[in-house]
């Protein structure tokens, strides 16, 4: 159903009271390992809801690697494309004071060695499935050549994390881009965005990919698109896509034009950590599945929203069941 192209990582984290300053040493808790990186956390998302997911992606020939593909494989989630060996698994050092507020080193060891090449290795998978998604903490000649390998027909969703700016190709790929307030500046090269979500939306749009979602955390999120795209492909797409729970077109938007207010869901929010990947992976299995953009965003964001009410990344990710219990 869906394959994500993307990193891998070991987050290590030590609870501290103080973060500390240059030369400072300081004393924290025990070391927690978590699974983690954006790409593992989308395909463990998309496989807890129940969609078929495979990831291409490297870890290194370590411990942490093993770690990673056995999380990646209790989940659920294919890992023959994962390549092992080239560097050391990539790790994120992670120091979390009282507050919640942290400080965060990464390495990202195999992560910047998954090379073209094994995108074309991949080429079998990532022609397998009717949704690609990927994001940026992997070589942007990586991403690139895996969109180049895509079947035709096959959807692409890039969330640009960490943001860079973009080559046209790779923008005129993205079905959507998927970002937030701080990616959306990066990718606009510093051009003007706007006043509202509506119009970062719709001066990303014009940029040239063919749709663009802004997540606005705990305020949901906004899709915009070529008016009455929603009906090519599925016919039953286009009944839906005025129907999604909530969502209401914003009448500001030019003609050509359909912006689409993605309503939140009300949760106590306990850790955001890794929120953003499980809605850029809901949403991207849920188009595979058919659905219109509006539809599948508001599928999304009641995934996300689901993940901010546990603690941790993957450890936090709902199944289909709790998502419709919300
Ligand atoms: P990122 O982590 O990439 O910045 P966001 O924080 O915008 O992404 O979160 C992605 C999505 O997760 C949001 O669009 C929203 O649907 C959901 N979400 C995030 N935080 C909350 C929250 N506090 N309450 C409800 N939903 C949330």
């Amino acid at each position: 159903d869906l394959v994500v192209v993307g990193s891998a990582n070991a987050d290590l984290v030590i609870g501290v009271e103080r973060r500390p300053a240059a030369g400072e040493t300081v004393l924290g808790s025990d070391l927690a390992v978590h699974p983690g990186g954006k790409g593992a956390n989308q395909a463990v998302a998309a496989a807890r809801l129940g969609a078929r997911t495979a990831l291409v992606a490297r870890v290194g020939d370590d411990p942490h690697g093993r770690l990673l593909l056995d999380s990646l494989s209790s989940s659920g989630v294919d890992t023959a494309a994962v390549a092992a060996g080239g560097a050391p698994t990539g790790v994120a050092l992670i120091t979390v004071d009282p507050s919640g507020d942290n400080s965060i080193v990464v390495s990202p060891g195999a992560n910047g060695r998954l090379a073209p090449e094994d995108a074309r290795a991949a080429e079998r998978v990532l022609r397998s499935a009717p949704v690609v998604s990927a994001q940026l903490e992997i070589p942007l000649e990586t991403v690139t050549e895996a969109v180049r390998l895509l079947a035709p027909g096959t959807r692409f969703v890039l969330n640009p994390s960490p943001p860079r700016e973009l080559s046209a190709e790779l923008l005129a790929a993205c079905d959507p881009l998927i970002v937030n307030e701080h990616e959306a500046r990066v990718i606009a090269g510093g051009g003007p965005l706007g006043d509202s979500p509506e119009e970062w939306a719709r001066a990303l749009l014009a940029l040239g990919p063919r749709s663009v979602v802004v997540t606005l955390g705990a305020e949901g999120a906004v899709t915009a698109e070529a008016a009455g795209r929603a009906g090519s492909g599925d016919p039953s797409a286009a009944g839906r896509a005025g129907s999604a729970e909530g969502a209401e077109a914003a009448e500001s938007a030019p003609p050509g034009v359909e912006v689409t207010r993605v309503p939140s869901v009300r949760v106590d929010a306990v850790d955001t950590t890794g929120a953003g990947d499980a809605f850029t992976a809901a949403l991207a299995w849920r188009l595979g599945l058919g659905e219109s953009l509006p539809a599948a965003a508001a599928y999304a964001a009641r995934v996300g929203a689901a993940a901010v009410t546990r603690e941790g990344a993957q450890a936090s990710y709902p199944t289909a069941e709790e998502v419709a219990a919300l």
